[in-house]
């Protein structure tokens, strides 16, 4: 078996309550995973704690074996691991372009001046950081949009656009927090087939999502979090029938 991550008794506190607790997990490569759960259950802590953005209480990550811990979250991005938020977080009064430009600095220099800065090497960089940014613009079918502002875009060209900065540190695998929130079933059906697509192209993926009929067709592997503890694990077919699930979550 081909693990790109693994947690160990992964667990974060905050005062008294454990968001996550002792939760193991493996991500197989080439896979689709889905983290489900009620509100509040942990499943962007969870991405948090992968990502470098928040760190755990206790327990370890390894990325393909190595201990990353304790990595800054813009180390994890550098060795291909990335992610999107829950609430995407673009710069409304940017194009769509620049947002990706940006953000894609943001996310891989640790020194913010130097990525706002227009230093000498930074205007090199930026012919190749533009040339990919329209790369990744156009695998999430937004070429024609790179101009916009921000503000002028619908809600499914954020999500996709939120996907296209995270594609740009070229990762290994991506976390996708709610992809589809806020989008409408037409839109879900489009970033269904664009998650498949980036699966095919030999991206792992792990998204959280509430809109089962989505994570039914799309996951290979399922794990359900509830008050922070895993519940489940399984195939889409294996958690439907779960007893466990059906009590905390899907019979809700
Ligand atoms: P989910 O994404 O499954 O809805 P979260 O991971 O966002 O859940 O939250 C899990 C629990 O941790 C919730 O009770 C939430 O209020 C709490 N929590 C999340 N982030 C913080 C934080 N930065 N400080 C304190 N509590 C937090
Ligand atoms: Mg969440």
């Amino acid at each position: 078996m081909n693990l790109l991550i693994e947690t160990k008794n992964l667990t974060k506190r905050f005062g008294g309550l454990a968001a996550v607790n002792n939760v193991d997990f493996s991500i197989e490569k080439g896979r689709i995973n889905a983290i489900i759960g009620p509100n509040g259950a942990g499943k962007s802590t969870f991405f948090n704690l992968i990502s470098g953005f928040h760190r755990p209480t206790s327990g370890t990550v390894l990325f393909k074996g190595i201990d990353i811990t304790k990595l800054p979250a813009n180390e994890i991005a550098g060795l291909g691991i990335s992610r999107t938020f829950q609430t995407t977080s673009l710069f409304d009064q940017s194009t769509v372009l620049d947002n990706v430009i940006v953000g894609h600095r943001l996310r891989t220099k640790s020194n913010l001046v130097d990525a706002i800065l227009r230093t000498k090497r930074l205007k090199r960089e930026e012919a190749a950081c533009r040339d990919k940014a329209m790369e990744v613009l156009d695998i999430v079918g937004l070429t024609e949009s790179a101009d916009r502002m921000v503000s002028s875009i619908s809600q499914e060209e954020k999500k996709r656009t939120a996907i296209a900065l995270a594609l740009a540190t070229e990762p290994e695998i991506i976390f996708l927090d709610e992809p589809a929130a806020g989008i409408n079933p037409d839109e879900t059906e489009g970033l269904t087939e664009l998650i498949k697509k980036l699966n095919r192209s030999g991206l792992t993926v792990c998204l959280i999502e509430h809109k089962m009929h989505m994570i039914m067709n799309l996951a290979d592997h399922i794990m359900v979090l509830n008050y922070g503890e895993k519940i489940a694990e399984g195939t889409p077919k294996e958690i439907r029938g779960n007893e466990a699930v059906i009590k905390a979550y899907l019979g809700g």
